[in-house]
């Protein structure tokens, strides 16, 4: 039997997992990215990281590097998919580095090594293995820092010119000058408002303005704007339980899922729409709920996609690495050799 290497680098764990062509993986190892990159704080250090679990995985399960096929990378971003590097990672704690991890590895194990953006890769994982086996036309939104995506058009894995189209977290849902700021720098973007990182900062705009009496009565008064991870699973916890304030806010949240999602809809003409990401796994009846201010937006006659809450879940992204390796995306292979 064949193997492959699959890879998840997140901004909190770093998963490899031994994958066969099937999808299915037989045994995930994984640390934390952060203690990672601080155990030697150099270029380095996630490639070195990738090394070490890559030997304990193959070692633990009696497998032989002659029977690795591949390694399949999904990665949290900005990166240059063709020196295959990540560039100075906003969301690790040493975001000055540029991490380098395709020539590293490939010069460890020599082995064909295919890194893509965690969620290009998440997208590829559900054509071959999850919600998207039927169609040609998939675009995976994910829900949880940030927000991100992945896109596929008539079969096609899109790209870009760097690598970087499909970057819908950051399409303006709120054009006002005043809007709130996004971490990438831009204003009004669809993160800074709905993700992990921009439901807090909404809440506080709003808690500091036009929502400030229901706030003052709300569950979630007191709970740190900055602690975001804690403050946004209160937030569906109390949005949950009925809270007056969390739920007003909510309904702007989904209106503004709908205003991100109908973009999505009118650029890539899609079939399904694979939602992913921790907040809309633990959180789908409510993460769904934009469903209902979408034909505010939507063009008359356009298909509207089905919706539906990603079958692979946190694997997505480890499927996906699968995917890359054994059913490497031609567009991938044209990008990389240009
Ligand atoms: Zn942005």
């Amino acid at each position: 039997m064949s193997y492959c290497i699959c890879v998840d680098i997140g901004a909190t764990r770093l998963r490899v997992g031994l994958g066969i062509r099937s999808g299915e993986i037989l045994d995930i190892v994984e640390k934390s990215t952060r203690e990672i990159v601080l155990e030697w704080k150099d270029e380095l250090s996630i490639a070195r990281g990738i090394e070490d679990l890559i030997r304990r995985l193959l070692s633990k399960n009696n497998v032989d590097l002659d029977k690795i096929v591949g390694i399949g990378i999904g990665s949290i971003g900005p990166l240059d998919v063709r020196r295959g590097v990540i560039v100075h990672p906003p969301n690790l704690p040493l975001a000055d580095i540029d991490y380098v991890v395709k020539d590293y590895l490939e010069d460890k194990f020599g082995k064909k090594v295919v890194m893509l953006n965690d969620c290009v890769t998440a997208v590829w994982g559900e054509k071959w293995y999850g919600a998207g086996k039927e169609c040609s036309n998939i675009v995976y939104v994910t829900f949880s820092t940030g927000i991100g995506g992945g896109v596929i058009v008539n079969d096609t894995l899109l790209l870009g010119a760097d690598g970087n189209a499909h970057e819908v977290g950051h399409v303006t849902v709120d054009p006002r000058p005043d809007a709130l700021r996004c971490g990438c720098g831009g204003i009004g973007h669809w993160e800074a408002y709905c993700s992990g990182i921009g439901i807090p900062r909404f809440c506080k705009l709003l808690a500091d303005n036009e929502l400030k009496s229901l706030y003052e009565r709300s569950l979630i008064k007191g709970v740190d704007f900055q602690n975001y991870d804690l403050f946004t699973r209160k937030f569906f916890e109390y949005l949950k339980q009925n809270d007056e304030f969390c739920k007003q806010v909510f309904e702007k949240i989904s209106f503004f899922n709908a205003v991100g999602m109908s973009t999505v809809i009118h650029y890539y003409n899609p079939e399904i729409i694979i939602i992913g990401g921790s907040i809309a796994i633990n959180n789908s009846d409510e993460i769904l709920q934009f469903r209902k201010y979408l034909n505010l937006f939507l063009m008359r006659g356009i298909r509207v996609p089905e919706f539906r809450i990603s079958p692979l879940g946190d694997y997505a992204i480890l499927k996906g690495a699968i995917a890359l390796v054994f059913n490497t995306p031609p567009t991938y292979v044209k990008f990389v050799r240009e």
